[in-house]
């Protein structure tokens, strides 16, 4: 049987031209570059030229990339080491209810730490209004954390608006942008924010590699201890082919993809389907995602039926201690906890075509129908 993966915003395949610089690397240059010989400096000199390479990419400078183990790092670093780096005596986080764990879960830590964070609601939209950060600044505000683009929703942040306010207010603004590369311009000066997340396996890089930018003068402190490596700001001899491999996932980007395939998918799947909504339908959202509520189906039931199918995609669900939790994306913009259980994301890739699509449309309706004849919505209704 033929697999078809359409679950990009989970992870993407690592590209040949990636694979090649990042296992020649891994092959022969193995030194250490903290090392002041020839095989360190090789090494230094690898890792300078992929620091460029995203610094291209994000239109900074190449000082202003740290180099992490992935997005997830990059998160924890901006969000932990501006404030616990704040000496202020109160202090104050703004962010969203919709953002990935990486930043909630750092946030709830800075709950643990005496830190009062805000969780800003975004609404039906999944959108948040420039005007409730504004209202939500306090004198004690050190930093406002709200992601670029949604991972499971696709919704589009407006970072730029958002960053003029931070910027009168004085405060500092992190976004979380793994989502972002290959899908949304990156120009680091007209979004305006101070800290700015990347993960290589989100834009065909590998796993456990990624980046965080941080604006120049930024206050910032590590949140690890070790040595002085990445201008002190985040210690551990540097993984040279996971930077050379993020480097060259920046320069491959391309082009900024077409809505085209995802609008086939959306309108073959309400045309098809009786009883289905895209989720945030209005909002402007990422053009390679959708996420759609199959109202009567268990979510995870449809994502097991399509992988039998062949199709991989995905539940925004979490199974914690058996019970499936419903997506805390998908409670925020108003959905019921059933209706969320019901959802599924599609997220296409640049490999996907019409023709997987349209089979996709096919899997979908097939399993659906299925599915809501052998059980009958009240089976799903678990409280
Ligand atoms: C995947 C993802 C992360 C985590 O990145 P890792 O490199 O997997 O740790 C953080 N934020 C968003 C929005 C993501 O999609």
């Amino acid at each position: 049987m033929q697999h078809f993966y359409f679950d990009h915003n989970a992870t993407t395949p690592v590209s040949p031209a990636v694979l090649a610089s990042m296992s020649e690397c891994l092959a022969e240059v193995y030194g250490n570059a903290s090392s002041i010989h020839y095989f360190g400096q090789a090494a230094k000199q690898r890792l300078e030229t992929a620091r460029r390479q995203v610094s291209a990419m994000l239109q900074c400078q190449p000082k202003e990339i740290a180099f992490t183990s992935g997005g997830t790092e990059a998160d924890n670093l901006a969000i932990l080491g501006t404030v616990r780096h704040s000496r202020r005596s109160t202090k104050h986080v703004i962010t969203t209810a919709i953002e990935h764990p990486a930043v909630l879960n750092t946030c709830t830590q800075l709950e643990r730490e005496g830190v009062v964070v805000a969780y800003l609601p975004v609404g039906a939209s999944g959108v948040i209004d420039p005007d409730d950060v504004r209202r939500a600044i306090r004198s004690d505000t050190v930093l406002v954390t709200i992601m670029h683009a949604n991972n499971e929703i696709g919704t589009i942040q407006p970072l730029a608006e958002i960053s003029k306010i931070t910027r009168e207010a004085g405060v500092l603004f992190h976004s979380d942008g793994v989502q972002a590369p290959g899908r949304l311009d990156l120009d680091m000066k007209s979004l305006g924010v101070d800290l700015y997340s990347l993960s290589a396996h989100k834009f065909h890089g590998p796993k456990g590699t990624g980046a965080l930018f941080v604006r120049d003068h930024t206050p910032i402190s590590a949140v690890m201890f070790g040595g002085h490596h990445e201008r002190e700001r985040r210690p551990g001899t540097e993984n040279v082919p996971g930077a050379v491999a993020l480097g060259t996932a920046a320069t491959s980007i391309g082009e900024l993809p077409t809505a085209n395939l995802r609008d086939r998918l959306e309108s073959g799947i309400l045309q098809n389907i009786p009883n289905v909504e895209v989720n945030a339908a209005r909002s402007e959202r990422l053009a390679n995602t959708t996420n759609i509520c199959f109202r009567g189906i268990e979510g995870e039931a449809l994502v097991i039926a399509l992988d039998l199918k062949g199709y991989a995609v995905s539940s925004g669900s979490a199974c914690s201690s058996g019970a499936v939790e419903p997506s805390h994306v998908l409670t925020a913009i108003g959905l019921s906890a059933e209706d969320a259980r019901s959802s599924i994301r599609f997220s296409l890739g640049r490999r996907n075509t019409a023709e997987q699509v349209d089979g996709l449309i096919n899997a979908v309706s097939e399993s659906v129908a299925h599915l809501r004849r052998i059980a009958p919505r009240a089976f799903y209704v678990h409280a």
